[in-house]
């Protein structure tokens, strides 16, 4: 069966740390998702916009949110990442296809669930964690965000504003290269997990980021931490 494709209309193009843009769409009325679902954004080369490749991006927003939201790490040199920073204006029409992917968050599983992610993958978190949370998913759920520094920090205050309002909720910030005064955890991600997170080798655990940091997580979660192989979820933005 083809991929359902659209048109959707960019509502915003914001640069939200180091690296890293926001991208906003207005929603398809018949474009329906699973949270942690991945979108094909057909990407023009800077100097020929009739040369056309597709790149996948997670979906950041919720399906009971309006919008689509979409956060993009930018790379040098790269086609998509030269399209958001210099040439995607709020206005411009974008063919997209999807939804697309299986990485969903099992929010039948009895247990409590562990989050971990760098940068841009916490796109699918945001989508899972807002969704489960308003349909009251009534277990704990911790979710770790590692980053370089504090510029490549965003969404710190959405997030810690949510876990003010849902008690279940436990968010975390690591930085592996803190400038200045930085009172918070100091280290890779995982580094996070055994003081911050209780009861972690009793969870399902997600992860999502660059492939070598979701490597060195399974390696570390399956064999140091004994997760079981049905419990970890991964998604590697190649
Ligand atoms: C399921 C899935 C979901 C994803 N979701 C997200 C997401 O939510 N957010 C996100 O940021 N990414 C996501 N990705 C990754 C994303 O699809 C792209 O791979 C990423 O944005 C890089 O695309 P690009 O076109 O900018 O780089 P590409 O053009 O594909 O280049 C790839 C690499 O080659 C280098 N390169 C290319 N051309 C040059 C050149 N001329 N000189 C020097 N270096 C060069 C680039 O620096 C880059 O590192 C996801 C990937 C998958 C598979």
């Amino acid at each position: 069966m083809p991929i359902p494709a659209y048109t959707v209309h960019c509502t915003g193009n914001e640069r939200i740390a180091a690296s890293v843009h926001e991208l906003r769409f207005r929603r398809p009325a018949d474009f329906n998702f699973a949270p942690g679902q991945f979108v094909l954004f057909s990407v023009p080369l800077s100097t020929d916009a009739a040369d056309l490749q597709p790149r996948a991006y997670s979906i950041a927003s919720a399906p009971e949110e309006a919008d689509l939201r979409f956060v993009i790490k930018l790379k040098e040199g790269g086609r998509a990442s030269t399209w958001v920073e210099q040439q995607l204006r709020q206005g411009a029409d974008v063919q997209m296809q999807g939804p697309l992917g299986m990485f969903c968050f099992d929010t039948q599983w009895p247990g409590n669930a562990l989050f971990l992610c760098t940068g841009a993958g916490i796109a699918p978190f945001r989508s899972m964690i807002l969704h489960a949370l308003q349909a009251g998913y009534p277990r704990r759920i911790d979710l770790v965000m590692g980053c370089p520094t504090q510029r490549h920090l965003f969404w710190q205050g959405e997030l810690a504003a949510l876990a003010q309002q849902y008690p279940q909720f436990h968010f975390h910030t690591i930085l592996s290269e803190p400038e200045g005064e930085w009172q918070g955890m100091r280290g890779f991600v995982q580094d996070a997990v055994p003081t911050a997170v209780p009861d972690y080798r009793e969870r399902s655990i997600y992860v999502c980021g660059n492939p070598f940091m979701t490597g060195v997580v399974k390696d570390l979660a399956l064999s140091a931490w004994g997760i079981p192989k049905e419990r970890f979820h991964m998604e590697g933005y190649i």
